[in-house]
C-alpha cells in the first residue's frame, strides 16, 4: 500500500479553524451571526475539490453544471473524520451500517446521464434519488436540478444525512425514510430517478412515476455476480433501454430497517 500525505488542510484542521479569510464555501448558519459547524478546512479544500474537478474533466466528464456542483459540495464534511484525508480521491468510502458513498466519477457521471434527456436538462425538473445514505450525492443534485427527493431504507443513515445536510438548509431537498423500491409517488412524476443501490430487477414503480421526456439510471444485476448501469428513457411510444459499463454497487433491498 502506497503511504498517503495527508493534505494540508487536513492537519491544520487538527491545529483548530483556520482565519475567518481562508474559509470557503460555508454552510448557511442556522441562526445570523452563528456558525454551524466545527471548521478548519478553508481555502485548501476548495483547491483539492478543485483538483479533482480537473480530474474529473480530464477523464471525459462534459457537463459544466455537474463539474460545478462537484467543486461546490464539500465531501470530507459527509465522511467520518477518520476518512477525510481520503474524501478526494476517486474511491468509494464507508458511511456506516455496510453501506458506501460512491467514488465521485461514478456520482459525477450518473447525474451527467440523469441530466441528458428532454425532462431534466437545464435542471428545471424533480429527480428521484433512491438510496440516501451520508446525504453526499443529494446534495450534489441539489445544485443542478431544482427539486430533489432523495429516500432511504435505513434509519441510521437516513439521520445521518438529515445531520450532514442541516447546516445547508436546502429548501429543495426532501429527504424520505421508507422502501425505495416502491419510489416515491408524493413527488411523482420524475423527470430523472437515480439509484445509489443495484438490484436484480427494475421496480415497476420507478418507470411508472418517471415523467415522459425523463430518464432512469440504476446499476442493475445483468449476470450472477455482475452489475451494469441501466439506463431508461420514457418517451410517449414506451420505454428504450440501453446497458452501459460495469458497476459495483452495494445491493438494493426491500423494506425498511
Ligand atoms: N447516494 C448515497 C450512496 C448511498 S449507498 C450517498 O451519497 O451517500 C446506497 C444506499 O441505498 C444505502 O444507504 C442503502 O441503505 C440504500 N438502499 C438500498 N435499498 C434501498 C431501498 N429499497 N430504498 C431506499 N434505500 C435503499
Amino acid at each position: 500500500m502506497s503511504e498517503r500525505r495527508l493534505p494540508s488542510w487536513v492537519a491544520r484542521s487538527a491545529q483548530g479553524a483556520p482565519p475567518a479569510s481562508a474559509r470557503s464555501v460555508q454552510p448557511r448558519p442556522a441562526q445570523p451571526g452563528a456558525v454551524p459547524m466545527p471548521s478548519g478546512l478553508g481555502l485548501d479544500s476548495a483547491a483539492v475539490r478543485a483538483r479533482m474537478v480537473q480530474r474529473l474533466a480530464a477523464s471525459g466528464l462534459k457537463s459544466a453544471a455537474v463539474l460545478e456542483a462537484m467543486g461546490g459540495v464539500e465531501r470530507h464534511r459527509f465522511v467520518d473524520s477518520a476518512l477525510v484525508n481520503q474524501a478526494y480521491e476517486d474511491t468509494s468510502l464507508p458511511i456506516g451500517l455496510g453501506q458506501t458513498i460512491s467514488k465521485p466519477s461514478v456520482v459525477a457521471r450518473m447525474i451527467e446521464l440523469l441530466l441528458d434527456c428532454d425532462a431534466a436538462r437545464d435542471g428545471r425538473g424533480r429527480v428521484l434519488e433512491i438510496g440516501t445514505g451520508c446525504g453526499y450525492q443529494a446534495a450534489v443534485l441539489a445544485r443542478v436540478t431544482r427539486e430533489v427527493y432523495s429516500i432511504e431504507r435505513l434509519r441510521g443513515l437516513h439521520e445521518k444525512a438529515r445531520n450532514n445536510l442541516r447546516p445547508w438548509r436546502l429548501a429543495n431537498v426532501h429527504l424520505i425514510f421508507g422502501d425505495g423500491m416502491l419510489g416515491y409517488a408524493g413527488g411523482a412524476p420524475y423527470a430523472g430517478i437515480i439509484s445509489a443501490a443495484g438490484g436484480e430487477n427494475m421496480p415497476d414503480a420507478w418507470c411508472e412515476q418517471l415523467a415522459v421526456g425523463g430518464r432512469l439510471i440504476a446499476p442493475m444485476v445483468v449476470a450472477p455476480g455482475r452489475q451494469a448501469l441501466l439506463v431508461i428513457d420514457k418517451s410517449s411510444y414506451g420505454f428504450t433501454q440501453s446497458v452501459l459499463e460495469a458497476v459495483n454497487f452495494v445491493p438494493l433491498k426491500s423494506g425498511i430497517a
